[in-house]
């Protein structure tokens, strides 16, 4: 073995072991050159979920309910300037029929997620999620954003189990500058308000913002070990045509590989999927993902005729497929990487 690749062994064994990794040793991967030291960091990610997690995928049906959004993210295809996207919001009776689309395919979590609608009617949501909890034997997992506490305990107490909110980046300054009219330490406090109602918490990152570095990104992977989050979602950015990003280059696959590598390596046990946001890059992103880390796979369930008004970024993969489609390609892929799919709700290993 020559001396970078030992040397490379000896960072990841430190990263590994230390309770939080130091950023320079997790510098040293992101910025690395040599493509066999990249090859080293994904292996031992990919060793490191079958050490953790075992072999199996856990599969989370998406049902993205609601496009209106109050919010102004820069980067995002919802923000509420873009005049030129259809709106919809889907009715109970649709989403309890996405639900039983979801169930039909014996997956047993379901992902609700929505702009964030200033309609959004908290008792509403709360009969939503008591009826899917009494109609199936299924984890619900929400993902609308930041809202106060009495909101988030009043879903909690109606079964919803888990909650997915990204920090995005945790450099507050370029978060700043990315979300007009927000703030960084409302997101903080809306995670940690989650956590202390007792759900699983999920954050996570985009990669390749304009302005982000690898200083930034080292620091949010020891973000995410200090916060001990149950799931982590990291996609790359996609530029989007209709916002004021639009000039931007989108986010390198590769990076995000990395990131998502080292995350594996520290948070060992988390759930990590690879992302719609990496899959829908041009290459074989999604089974790159699996990997070096990843273990869960997200097929959407929005109806199709709603699924390209929900256009957080263009070209989603998979938009004219129904949910029941999507998912068959998904097995396929997993048995493609001798991975199987694993049924049950997939809480994080304790
Ligand atoms: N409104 C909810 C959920 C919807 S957006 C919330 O704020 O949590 C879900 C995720 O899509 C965001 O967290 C963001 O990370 C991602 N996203 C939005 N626009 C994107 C883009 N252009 N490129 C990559 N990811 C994007």
């Amino acid at each position: 073995m020559n001396d970078e690749i030992h040397h490379a062994e000896e960072f990841l064994d430190r990263i590994e072991q230390d309770d939080t990794p130091a950023g320079s040793d997790l510098e040293y991967f992101l910025a690395a050159s040599n493509q066999s030291i990249i090859e080293r960091l994904y292996s031992r990610a990919d060793s490191a979920r079958k050490r953790h997690i075992g072999n199996g995928i856990y599969l989370r049906g998406l049902i993205e309910f609601s496009s209106f959004c109050r919010n102004r993210c820069l980067y995002c295809g919802l923000n509420r300037n873009n005049t030129s996207l259809a709106r919809y919001r889907m009715t109970s009776e649709e989403i309890l029929k996405a639900v039983d689309s979801v169930a039909s395919c014996r997956i047993s979590t379901v992902v609700l997620q929505s702009g964030e609608d200033d309609s959004l009617d908290h008792i509403w949501m709360r009969d939503l999620i008591s009826e899917i909890r009494n109609r199936h034997n299924m984890a619900v997992t929400l993902s609308l954003g930041e809202w106060e506490y009495q909101a988030y305990a009043l879903w909690k107490e109606a079964g919803a189990n888990r909650y997915l909110l990204k920090i995005e980046t945790t450099d507050r300054d370029l978060y700043d500058r990315l979300h007009p009219g927000m703030s960084h330490q409302n997101r903080l406090r809306c995670l940690r308000d989650l956590r202390s109602l007792g759900y699983e918490v999920g954050s996570g990152i985009i990669v390749g913002l304009r302005g982000q570095t690898v200083a930034s990104l080292c620091r949010d992977i020891q973000f995410f070990k200090e916060e001990n989050l149950d799931m982590i979602g990291i996609g790359p950015f996609i530029s989007h045509p209709s916002t004021e990003l639009c000039k931007e280059s989108s986010g390198d696959a590769e990076m995000t590989l990395r990131v998502l590598a080292l995350t594996r390596i520290v948070t060992k046990t988390t759930n990590i999927p690879a992302t719609t946001a990496i899959a829908s890059l041009d290459g074989d992103f999604r089974s790159q993902a699996l990997k070096c880390g990843a273990n869960v796979l997200m097929p959407i369930f929005t109806p199709v005729l709603h699924k390209s008004s929900y256009e957080i970024y263009p070209d989603r993969s998979c938009t004219n497929e129904e949910g029941v489609q999507y998912a068959e390609c998904l097995f396929r892929l997993a048995e493609s990487l001798n991975r199987h799919i694993d049924y049950s709700k997939g809480d994080r290993k304790k």
